[in-house]
């Protein structure tokens, strides 16, 4: 039995059994980040009637947490750290959350030791000799200056001692990792991806630099519950969208948006994961949130979440997760995966989807098929709203 905080306010129920459709202005499929930010502008600054419904059995999406052994939050899809630059996105969310500060660090188990990453200065000093480390650590800052983020896929453009650098850090950070990851090299990825792990011209360990760094100070779920208590606002979970019967309603779908047209112009691919949970009896089993294995073992990582949650509790919970291939209707279709065929598959699932607006609007990770962080479907949503879904109520679109 999943716990929802509030959630005798929360008007929730489970299954479509007697949903009277009639009643809502707008159905949202899926109660995640783009899901249940537009359900709470549509029923706060519109005053409109919106039904959310999920086909999980909770609200929340992917950023879902619940106690776990020893009392400990864990986050049911993997870990998820919260970070933005986005101000905007940052006040809105406070509005229902406190935060607990948390920047998290991320080390790299690579040739026996475990190093910073992103790779920076002091993995450069773990693990070449001190004389070779200094000697880098100074081409380096001559050539990009000190603290700057460099791609690895630029950073291994240049020439001589650098480039052999470069190619030491994309063989043993980066090549294996992605291969598990994505099942891709690098190079065959938007280099987007590759760079939002950098290699920095610094001593900088944290994971993230961005301006806003926290965790909901009680949770995912505890902040969902309360984004989407309102009184215009009906959830129901274990509902799939496409059981509902016809709808008059205007529909925002966050679901896969191949699966939406009924794959009529082929599956898109997503990578898939498996996750393993498992707790032990010890205070504390790594000494930062997450390591990551790129060389070694089939998981690509194990992520301590008592380091996320700050609970001080004599037991622990990690989680490893097995990248693997999706296969839609037996595993989560978990990220877009971001490649220039990729987006050329998506155009047609786009040009239909212009073809129902009006009527239907398509938004987040699934619905966009687009490799959104948490602040980014954030932002997508509240964008979509101002730009698009108010003018169209109001009449002034
Ligand atoms: C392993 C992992 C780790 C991540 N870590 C981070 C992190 O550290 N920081 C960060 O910022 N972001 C992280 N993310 C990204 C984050 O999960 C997404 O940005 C966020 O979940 C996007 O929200 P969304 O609402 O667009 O999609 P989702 O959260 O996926 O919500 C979509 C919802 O729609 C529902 N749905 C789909 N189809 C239907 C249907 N037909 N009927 C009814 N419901 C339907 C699904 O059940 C789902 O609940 C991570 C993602 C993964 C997979």
């Amino acid at each position: 039995m999943l716990i929802f905080p509030n959630r005798g306010s929360l008007r929730l129920q489970q299954g479509s059994g007697s949903l009277s459709l009639s009643r809502h202005d707008w159905i949202i499929a899926g109660a995640g980040f783009t899901g249940a930010v537009l359900a709470e502008r549509i029923a706060s600054q519109l005053d409109k009637k919106v039904l959310v419904v999920d086909r999980r059995s909770h609200i929340a999406g992917n950023a879902f947490d619940h106690k776990g052994e020893h009392g400990i939050l864990v986050h049911k899809y993997g870990p998820h750290i919260f970070h933005t630059n986005a101000e905007k996105v940052w006040r809105y969310l406070s509005a229902f959350t406190a935060w607990r500060p948390y920047e998290h660090r991320v080390l790299g188990h690579i040739d026996g030791k475990l190093v910073p990453i992103p790779f920076n200065l002091d993995s450069l000093q773990a693990l070449f000799p001190a004389r070779e480390a200094a000697s880098l650590t100074a081409l380096l800052i001559e050539t990009y200056g000190e603290g700057r983020n460099v791609p690895i896929l630029k950073m291994r453009e240049s020439g001589g001692a650098l480039k052999a650098l470069a190619d030491f850090i994309y063989a043993k950070v980066f090549e294996n990792y992605t291969l598990k990851q994505w099942s891709l090299r690098p190079e065959e990825l938007d280099p987007s991806v590759s760079a939002r792990v950098p290699v920095r011209i610094s001593r900088d360990d944290r994971y993230f630099q961005d301006s806003f760094q926290s965790m909901p100070a009680d949770g995912y779920s505890a902040m969902f519950a309360r984004i989407l208590k309102h009184p215009n606002i009906e959830v129901a979970t274990d509902t799939d969208f496409r059981s509902l019967p016809e709808r008059g309603a205007n529909v925002i779908f966050t679901g896969p948006i191949d699966e939406y047209f009924g794959y009529r112009f082929g599956a898109l691919p997503y990578r898939s994961l498996r996750f393993h949970f498992y707790a032990r009896d010890e205070r504390q089993a790594q000494p930062v949130g997450t390591v990551n294995y790129p060389n070694d073992h089939a998981y690509t990582r194990i992520t301590e979440f008592k380091h996320l949650t700050g609970q001080e509790t004599p037991g622990t919970v990690l989680v490893e997760e097995y990248p693997q291939s999706h296969e839609p209707g037996k595993n989560e279709p978990y990220y877009p995966i971001p490649t220039p065929g990729n987006a050329e598959r998506l155009q047609p699932y786009l040009d239909a989807a212009r073809a129902l607006e009006g009527k239907v609007w398509f938004a987040g990770r699934l619905g966009d098929y687009a490799y959104y962080n948490m602040d980014q479907a954030c932002a997508r949503a509240l964008a979509l709203f101002e730009k698009q879904i108010a003018p169209f109520v109001r009449g002034d679109a």
